[in-house]
């Protein structure tokens, strides 16, 4: 099933160099990019985006680093894109990462860790619609 999926390129990343080798692998996963952006987001934007976590410890370290730096924000569409786009990414602490997957190759912590992924069709759904409009999704 053709489906969508938000993904960051995390502000580490980017601080890196690691933007085109990163979106390099998401073109040869097959994943066409609806939608891409660079921009740099407030800290407040970042609690709004990962409310979900608002009571973790480490809620307010997570968007401080997200806010800390220009990010890439794109909306990638494939079959199975939610699913597809979390196995190419690896666990979320590239410890535990598996070789070959962009977070073993280009994360450096569990929180530093290269890049986002949605994790269910209702989590898509409100990430796409927070960062992008209609229009800007054809
Ligand atoms: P993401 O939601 O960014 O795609 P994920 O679904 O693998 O990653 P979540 O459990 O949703 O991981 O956590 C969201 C983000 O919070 C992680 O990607 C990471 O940047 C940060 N994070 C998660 N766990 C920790 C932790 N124990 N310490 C510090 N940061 C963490
Ligand atoms: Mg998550």
């Amino acid at each position: 099933m053709l489906q969508r999926t938000l993904s960051i390129i995390k502000p580490d990343a980017v601080r890196n160099g690691f933007t085109g080798a990163i979106l390099a692998e998401i073109h040869r996963a097959g994943f066409r990019i609806v939608a891409i952006g660079k921009q740099s987001i407030s800290k407040p934007e970042a609690e709004g985006f990962y409310a979900v976590h608002s009571g973790k410890p480490f809620f307010d370290s997570l968007t401080g680093f997200m806010s800390s730096g220009p990010l890439i924000l794109m909306v990638l569409e494939k079959d199975n894109a939610i699913a597809d786009l979390r196995k190419l990414m690896g666990a979320t602490d590239p410890a535990n990462a598996e070789e070959g997957t962009i977070r073993k190759k280009f994360a450096g912590s569990i929180q530093e860790n290269a890049i986002h992924g949605s994790d269910a069709e209702e989590t898509a759904a409100f990430e796409i619609g927070y960062w992008f409009a209609g229009y800007e999704l054809i």
